[in-house]
């Protein structure tokens, strides 16, 4: 028997507004709360791999996305000092037809504008901006939710909060997220100042020894979104972001490929920011009852495989897949969780490994950029080739 549900879903990021919109397509009523007083994103550039770029071309994105977005020939990745290259993938067409969807380049303020039009045009999704949830309670029959002084009762609810999420919290208890060594820049730089060979269609990674530098074309285009990795041992912000100085950039990535210079030379004060970067260790389970939770508020990663988003995307439409047709919601909000479990607990930890594997010096580095071509293939059939779409959709 095909049930409607009443969900709320809680935060209005990728993960949020995604899921908002796999839920109504199925016919669920959703009300989403986000705590800012409109959608933003932080940080510029964002990689859709095939395996995310699947769910939003089946919620009839695929046009809209297309018009914003890059579509990068080949994943370049090269010696942080000669420019040597270590390997080349190939994306373009050859990704598309591998994995029967395109890998994209775009801007996260794109990307939202596109998946926050789209829920606002959608009759079965109600958006409360400027809303935070503050408490939450639940029964047998439903939960109920206070935000703003106002209590609510739906019958599931999703915290799509991010990693410091409240859900989260509530749930399992408070604990902090772990530093994982690394920060990152993130700037963007015009592409009119830089030379052709430069700006190319290609995501470039270049590896050195306690950093690694991407850079990609986003916007259409326009800009080259750069970000610049650097181990260190604290993080003394108290916001998980800061502006930061040309001057420490540049110093940080000195002695770097003279094309590494060319687009420090743009960088841009007034646009460049510092991120602490944060994780937590993989959870057993992230539903009960009622509840559960949903990308970064349950499997936050280091950004090394540029799957954090791509994870939340596929968890939105097999949570819609596992809550459709079910009388037993909680049964199948357990369900949903333990489909997810195995896959973001690899990318979470392989993810650290490539800390590690990034950074690597001397012999090691050797050894690694001898093998590299044949993992890199590897390690991208394995997430690309997956098919969220289809999990969850077989009733238990
Ligand atoms: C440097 C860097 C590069 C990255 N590159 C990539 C990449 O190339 N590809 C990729 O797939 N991923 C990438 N990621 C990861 C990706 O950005 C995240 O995994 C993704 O944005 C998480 O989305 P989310 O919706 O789960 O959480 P968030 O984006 O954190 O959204 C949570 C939302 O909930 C709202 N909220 C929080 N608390 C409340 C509350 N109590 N009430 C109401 N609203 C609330 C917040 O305001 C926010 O809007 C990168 C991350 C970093 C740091």
């Amino acid at each position: 028997m095909s049930q409607s549900l009443s969900v709320a879903v809680v935060g209005g990021g990728i993960g949020g507004l995604t899921s908002a919109l796999c839920l109504a397509r199925r016919g669920h009523r959703v009300h989403l709360l986000e705590q800012a007083s409109a959608f933003v994103e932080a940080g510029a550039g964002i990689q859709l791999s095939p395996n995310a770029t699947k769910v939003l071309l089946q919620l009839g994105l695929g046009d809209l996305l297309a018009a914003v977005c890059v579509q990068p020939e080949a994943t370049h990745i090269r010696n942080w000092r000669s420019g040597r290259q270590i390997s080349q993938t190939p994306l373009g067409k050859t990704a598309q037809t591998r994995y029967g969807a395109p890998y994209y380049h775009a801007h996260r303020g794109d990307l939202i504008k596109l998946l926050a039009d789209a829920a606002e045009s959608e009759p079965n999704i109600d958006i409360q901006l400027g809303t935070r949830l503050e408490d939450f309670s639940q029964s047998d029959d439903g939960v109920t939710l206070t935000a703003e002084g106002q209590s609510q009762r739906w019958d599931v609810m999703v915290g799509a909060d991010g990693i410091h999420s409240l859900v989260r919290a509530k749930l399992w208890g408070e604990q902090q997220a772990d530093f994982t060594g690394n920060m990152a820049w993130r700037m963007l730089v015009p592409i009119e100042g830089l030379p052709s060979e430069i700006a190319v269609p290609k995501t470039s990674v270049w590896w050195g020894p306690g950093k690694h530098f991407v850079h990609y074309l986003v916007s259409g285009g326009r800009y080259m979104n750069c970000v610049c990795v650097v181990e260190t041992d604290t993080w003394h912000a108290e916001s998980w972001t800061e502006s930061g100085s040309v001057a420490q950039l540049r110093a940080d990535f000195g002695g770097w490929h003279e094309d590494i210079q060319t687009l420090l030379a743009q960088a841009d004060e007034s646009t460049l920011f510092k991120w602490g970067l944060f994780d937590r260790p993989p959870m057993d389970s992230w539903s009960q009852g009622r509840v559960t939770l949903l990308g970064d508020a349950c499997h936050p990663t280091l950004p090394f495989m540029a799957q954090g988003a791509a994870m939340a995307i596929e968890d939105a439409v097999i949570l819609a897949n596992c809550l459709t047709g079910q009388t037993d919601v909680a049964r199948a909000l357990q369900r949903y969780a333990q489909l997810r479990r195995n896959r973001t607990a690899r990318i979470q930890r392989g993810s650290r490994r490539n800390a590690k594997v990034f950074h690597m010096s001397g012999i090691q580095a050797w050894f690694r950029d001898k093998a590299a071509s044949r993992a890199g293939q590897q390690a991208m059939d394995g997430l690309y080739r997956y098919d969220p779409l289809l999990v969850g959709l077989d009733a238990p």
